[in-house]
């Protein structure tokens, strides 16, 4: 049902809901939906919600809970599975499960936000959307306008992962690359008021509303547990389940497990970009700092963790207990194992730890975790005997960087390694392009008189194709 208000849980001021308000006039914060006779409704759709998501509802089996007049379109997001965790818990001392979010439709719990927000500019009249995000948001949103037939602008910073950038392609939609993520609001917010098209970002209050439904369904489990661990990264997600507890503690007077909220350090200094807009752009590169230090100040616990422990986690995970996530996704599993080395978590203390991000192909990714699991050498084993043709992961990444930009000098090879997390200098660099251009892999195109300009072969594109392919 439509929400009657809306409530900014920083300022406190109160507005009348409407789907065009993003974030507080007032203060640039996150806002809340305020829903009438939520106690009745809410009792009423939480009895029947399963029931409802057998039936092919997904998200909607919340209908009334979430900022629409009708139920939209459903791809299956929603009601994913809780594992308890067995040997990992174990080695910890804590019992764990986790929900596993890596198992909606684009591999994210944003299918839950955005599959709502593509109906609220539906419902709006609406045909065109445009976006500012990260890339997993773009996709997640693509993939449920497509539904809708409705076409999407996405405006994203140059730095995201070209496998994104592939997907997006793959969706159709257009694709605007900016500097950064706050002139991606800020290009977003001139665009749709411009032109009239709905704006879709991931802080606005009908998207929290989407990703709180992760707390319904968890109505069953929530009062045996003490912690909830959420991965932070722009702070949305950590947001949106405060307000779903919230919900629940005030109106079916449950005890609510208490907030974890997780993020990665490196990743921190990126999204809190200062900038010297304000409003939405304000909010968006600050909103991380917003919402921990504003609203969840005193209802959550927060740990950083470096990147090196994430990629850790993800090779345990992966031998102890059969789970192969993005490593990104796991950042919250990673948290918790710190809270409890910091007495932060308590042991024997229960804890559900939402994890997300498909299963990783990137050959890099899968390598880095092999390499922080110690099992580097046997992977040496078995690429021993390919020593003629062998290539490393090093050189497979330098193939396909000259197979994007399709001329390269060495320099820029070197930036583009180093912006993907390798640690390797520039002479390295200028070794293996040797050792590719002998295989027959890569040639020079030519000189400046300083530099050799590269490009890469037919055989070197046959050999990315075979490796793709397979
Ligand atoms: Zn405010």
């Amino acid at each position: 049902m439509t929400p009657k208000y809306l409530v900014c849980p920083s300022c406190k001021t109160l507005y009348e809901f409407v789907a065009s308000i993003k974030s507080c006039p007032r203060c640039s914060a996150p806002l809340f939906t305020i829903y009438e006779d939520l106690e009745q409704v809410l009792k009423k759709v939480i009895v029947n919600a399963r029931e409802r998501a057998i039936q092919g509802l997904g998200v909607w089996s919340f209908g009334e809970l979430l900022p629409t007049k009708f139920i939209g379109k459903s791809l299956g997001e929603g009601w994913t599975p809780t594992v308890r965790l067995e040997k990992f818990a174990n080695v910890l001392g804590v019992d764990i499960l986790i929900k596993n979010e890596s198992r909606n439709p684009s591999g994210t719990f944003i299918d839950r936000g955005t599959s709502i927000d593509v109906q609220v500019a539906y419902e709006n009249s609406f045909s065109k959307i445009v976006s500012a995000s990260l890339g997993d948001y773009a996709i997640s949103l693509s993939v449920y306008a497509k539904r809708y037939e409705m076409s999407v602008t996405h405006y994203i910073p140059r730095f995201v992962e070209p496998w994104k950038l592939y997907m997006l392609t793959l969706l159709g939609d257009t694709i605007v690359e900016v500097e950064d993520y706050p002139s991606a609001v800020r290009k977003a917010s001139r665009m749709s008021a411009k032109n009239q098209h709905y704006l879709s970002i991931p802080c606005s209050p009908t998207v929290i509303d989407g990703y709180r439904t992760i707390v319904f369904e968890l109505i069953q489990t929530l009062q045996k547990i003490d912690w909830i661990a959420v991965p932070v990264g722009d702070g949305v997600l950590a947001t949106a389940i405060f307000k779903g507890l919230n919900e629940i503690k005030d109106v079916l007077d449950i005890d609510t497990p208490r907030i974890l909220t997780v993020k990665l350090s490196e990743n921190s200094e990126k999204t809190l970009q200062k900038s010297a807009e304000p409003t939405l752009t304000e909010l968006s590169g600050g909103i991380v700092r917003n919402i921990l230090t504003t609203i969840l100040r005193d209802s959550a616990s927060h740990i950083s963790i470096e990147r090196s422990e994430v990629f850790t986690i993800a090779a345990q995970l992966a031998e102890l207990e059969g789970i192969i996530v993005d490593p990104v996704g796991v950042a919250s599993l990673a948290g918790v194992k710190m809270a409890t080395e910091l007495g932060i978590v308590g042991r024997g203390e229960k804890t559900l730890v939402i994890i997300s991000g498909s299963p990783s192909k990137d050959s890099y990714v899968l390598y880095k975790i092999i390499e922080h699991g110690g099992k580097e050498k046997l992977l040496q084993r078995i690429t021993e005997g390919r020593d003629a043709t062998y290539i490393s992961n090093t050189q497979k990444e330098i193939l396909k960087i000259l197979y994007e930009a399709r001329q390269c000098y060495a320099y820029r090879i070197w930036k583009k390694l180093k912006n993907l997390g390798y640690n390797i200098t520039l002479q390295t660099v200028h070794h293996h392009l040797k050792n590719l251009v002998e295989k027959g892999y890569v040639r020079i195109l030519g000189s400046d008189g300083k530099r050799l300009l590269y490009t890469i072969s037919e055989l070197g594109e046959e050999y990315l194709d075979k490796e793709l392919g397979t």
